[in-house]
């Protein structure tokens, strides 16, 4: 890539930007700018995104993007925005990403935080990460007409939970305390569950029968994580029972090893998701671990050209609640800034549809 500036009259200056393609010169941007003021922040612009251009590799990872219970949870929204004249509420985001919830906003949800803010009677959506028995009482209470969008496998956490609670063992829920799913699911037995994010706080675990622990997990950690984790439990507590390997979900499992397949081979790794998302920051923080350098963005409009002035291959996926229409959009923005070699690597493909609940299928 070559930047050429010349003078050019009324003191005006144009910058153009020329890079080999077909082994020719292809013009990639030509702007005029004064050369004083203002002028030198665009010729400082020209420059940082000249330097950008140049002939690339993108390792896409497959599979990425939407999950059975986020298609799910959408398709729940969508069905009731065209059955419900009174409006639809939503408790909470309806899964953890900023474009499906402005979207979904945009075409008539309402998005609350808690169910005080639902008119008495009213149609209200509970999400993907599931909620508390309390939640479903007060709910109940209310006369509110309830629509479940928990992902099944996240419902199948809480059964174990109440399975777990009523053998009286101590349930260590390995997880993110805070998080949505974790507040749902350490609502089903708050008196006997602990929650432990790390092998440190397994160390400081305080357990009144040490015979009788059984652990879950959040479906949406990073898989060594949380084998290490699972083995300091162990380790302490060598009769601590759980639900076979783990509770962390197929999709969470599978975008994180088609990541795995390629992170080290890229310059840098970007992965689409919103900041709240946890199994998209888990595909940045393991990418990170491979030594590349990788961030997290909602879009291909947060891409930022300095990181890409030294990255001659991209790996490039999407979490489980990032639309697949941002990948397209980040495929075609890296495409704009020279020639893109595009190659999918598919660890394994998946299949899985979740039906939605009855009660969003038909309310005529
Ligand atoms: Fe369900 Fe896993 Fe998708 Fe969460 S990430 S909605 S647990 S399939």
């Amino acid at each position: 890539m070559r930047l050429l500036s010349e003078p050019a009259p009324d003191g005006l200056e144009a910058a153009v930007a020329e890079m080999p393609a077909d082994g020719a010169w292809r013009v990639g941007l030509a702007i005029g700018y004064c050369s004083s003021g203002v002028g030198h922040t665009a010729r400082a612009t020209v420059d940082t995104w000249a330097r950008t251009l140049r002939p690339r590799t993108l390792l896409l990872a497959s599979p990425r993007s939407f999950c059975a219970g986020v298609e799910r949870a959408i398709d729940v929204v969508e069905r009731l925005l065209e059955q419900c004249a009174t409006g639809v509420y939503v408790r909470k985001q309806i899964v953890h990403n900023t474009h499906v919830v402005d979207d979904l906003a945009r075409r008539g949800a309402v998005f609350v935080d808690e169910l005080d803010q639902v008119p008495d009677g009213a149609t209200v959506v509970f999400s993907a990460h599931g909620v508390s028995p309390a939640v479903r009482v007060e709910a109940a209470r209310r006369g509110l007409d309830v629509v479940d969008a928990t992902c099944p496998l996240v419902t199948k956490v809480h059964s174990e939970a109440r399975r777990f609670a009523a053998r009286g063992n101590t349930i260590v829920l390995i997880g993110h305390a805070g998080h949505e799913e974790i507040e749902g699911t350490l609502g089903e037995a708050p008196e006997v569950t602990v929650v432990a994010e790390s092998p440190a706080d397994i160390a400081a675990l305080d357990v009144s029968d040490p015979s009788r622990v059984t652990y879950l997990t959040q479906t949406t950690l990073a898989v060594d994580e949380t084998r290490e984790t699972i083995t300091a439990l162990k380790k302490r507590f060598p009769q601590a029972r759980g639900p076979g390997a783990n509770d962390i979900c197929y999709a969470t499992t599978n975008r994180q090893q088609a990541l795995e397949s390629i992170a080290a081979r890229a310059d840098l790794v970007l992965v689409l998701g919103s900041t709240n998302s946890s199994n998209s920051q888990r595909l940045v923080e393991l990418a990170q671990r491979a030594g590349t350098q990788a961030h997290l963005i909602e879009d291909a409009s947060r891409i930022q050209p300095f990181w890409l002035e030294k990255a001659t291959t991209i790996a490039l996926t999407a979490g489980a609640s990032a639309p697949p229409v941002l990948v397209d959009e980040a495929i075609s923005t890296l495409a704009g800034l020279g020639p893109l070699s595009v190659t999918e690597h598919t660890t394994t493909t998946e299949d899985i549809y979740f039906a939605p609940p009855a009660a969003a299928r038909s309310r005529s």
